[in-house]
């Protein structure tokens, strides 16, 4: 069975990692997966990412258990389940972070920071734990949606990271340092970096890391950014795919088809559809979900802008026409046979698939696609049965194509 052998020490790392946000000899800062966690690592914060407690109550199918409180206070159950799961964890006080980390909760934070860049929820859903520990909160709204990012946008957010700077020095008791500032971009880009890298290996026919490993192993990149214990643990796991691809050792060597997977993942779902694929000798091999955390624009020697443009450049804020030019390039490198997409029920920001974009893609690469209905935390939308019978059928004329072809 393949193995990927850096898991262990990930696994350490992040139970460490969570473990210090309760020791209390850091401030605590919240912040949205792709909000400006530089920025506050440079105030001395540790960082907390709410969108990870969404996705381990998603991966531990705790979410449905804890998303009828949210419900019950008037959060709809059609709104981001991640938002509606760790609401409803918090007013339950259920938590996987107890018996997973040995947690007593959610840890309190010192000041909360949003960024609008993926969608408007996490405003929402931020300012209600805002009210609860009765904390600052400060917010990124960015112009959303762009094909081209231009500098009159990046100015725009780097006026909005600037106003940040007030609060934070209140919150932390520190005045602002921009070598630290940029000390901690430096370290973010490296990491981020060497986790491009890490997805890159899969280009290699027999690909050493598919969509759902790198699920798993994007939790340093996620909530550890901007330190040196990220920076280490992707040198560490790029050196072991990379031996794995010069022996060609892979997660599933002679694969038939090659898949690229759009969206959100769904979160309790990941062993059963990683189990599916590879035994219909199909490998997930890229993701549009894994790449969202490379941020190849950082720049230490011009902080403010490059951070700003990194975070305004991301996937999940582009149009139709940026977003079909990254896509048909990761076609491309990544040699993809079929895309899937995953058309999330509760996340409409991270679905691609309702506005006719799959048929347009298709016309332009000729890749096949195909789209299942499903949710990243809610498994009331996701048909088990149906979703499998629909997936078999499409890997089975992928492969008739192929042949043809
Ligand atoms: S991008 Fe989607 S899943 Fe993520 S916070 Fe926003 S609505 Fe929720």
């Amino acid at each position: 069975m393949y193995v990927i052998k850096s898991t262990e020490k990930m696994k350490a790392i992040m139970g460490n990692y969570f473990r210090s946000l309760e020791t209390g000899e850091k401030k605590v800062a919240w912040c949205t997966s792709v909000g400006p966690a530089e920025l506050l690592r440079s105030f001395g914060f540790e960082v907390y990412f709410p969108e990870n407690h969404g996705a381990l109550l998603g991966a531990t199918r705790t979410a449905m258990d804890v998303i009828p409180e949210a419900v019950k206070s008037g959060y709809s159950g059609h709104v981001c389940s991640y938002t509606t799961a760790d609401i409803g964890s918090y007013l339950r006080n259920e938590t996987p972070l107890k018996k997973h980390y040995g947690m007593k909760g959610h840890p309190k934070p010192d000041i909360i920071a949003f960024n609008t860049n993926q969608c408007r929820e996490v405003q929402d859903w931020f300012y209600f734990f805002a009210k609860e520990f009765n904390c600052p909160i400060v917010g990124i709204t960015p112009p959303r949606y762009l094909e081209e990012v231009t500098q009159k946008e990046v100015d725009l957010v780097v006026e909005q990271f600037k106003r940040m700077i007030p609060v934070c020095e209140q919150v932390s008791g520190r005045k602002f340092d921009e070598e630290k500032f940029k000390e901690t971009v430096r370290l973010s880009k490296e990491a981020t970096l060497l986790w491009q890298k890490v997805l890159k290996t899969s280009t290699a026919m027999n690909a050493p890391i598919s969509f759902f490993d790198g699920t798993i192993h994007m939790g340093p990149i996620v909530v550890l950014r901007g330190t040196q214990v990220a920076k280490d643990y992707y040198t560490e796991l790029l050196a072991e795919l990379e031996d794995n691809v010069k022996n060609n050792v892979g997660f599933l060597p002679n694969a038939r088809t090659r898949i690229f997977w759009e969206g959100m993942p769904i979160w309790g779902k990941l062993r059963m559809l990683s189990d599916l694929f590879t035994s219909n000798g199909a490998a997930v091999v890229a993701s549009t979900y894994c790449s969202s955390w490379v941020f190849d624009k950082f720049d230490e020697n011009d902080p403010w802008n490059s951070t700003a443009r990194a975070y305004t450049e991301i996937f999940i804020n582009r149009g139709e026409k940026a977003k079909m030019k990254m896509l048909s390039d990761w076609f491309k490198e990544y040699h993809i046979d079929g895309i899937i997409y995953h058309d999330s029920k509760t996340c409409f920001n991270n679905s691609n698939a309702k506005f006719g974009m799959p048929q347009r893609l298709k016309e332009i690469t000729g890749v096949p696609a195909l789209v299942i209905e499903g949710d990243l935390c809610d498994l009331r939308f996701f048909s088990e049965g149906q979703s499998i019978t629909k997936i078999e059928t499409f890997l089975e004329q992928l492969e008739e194509n192929k042949v043809l072809g």
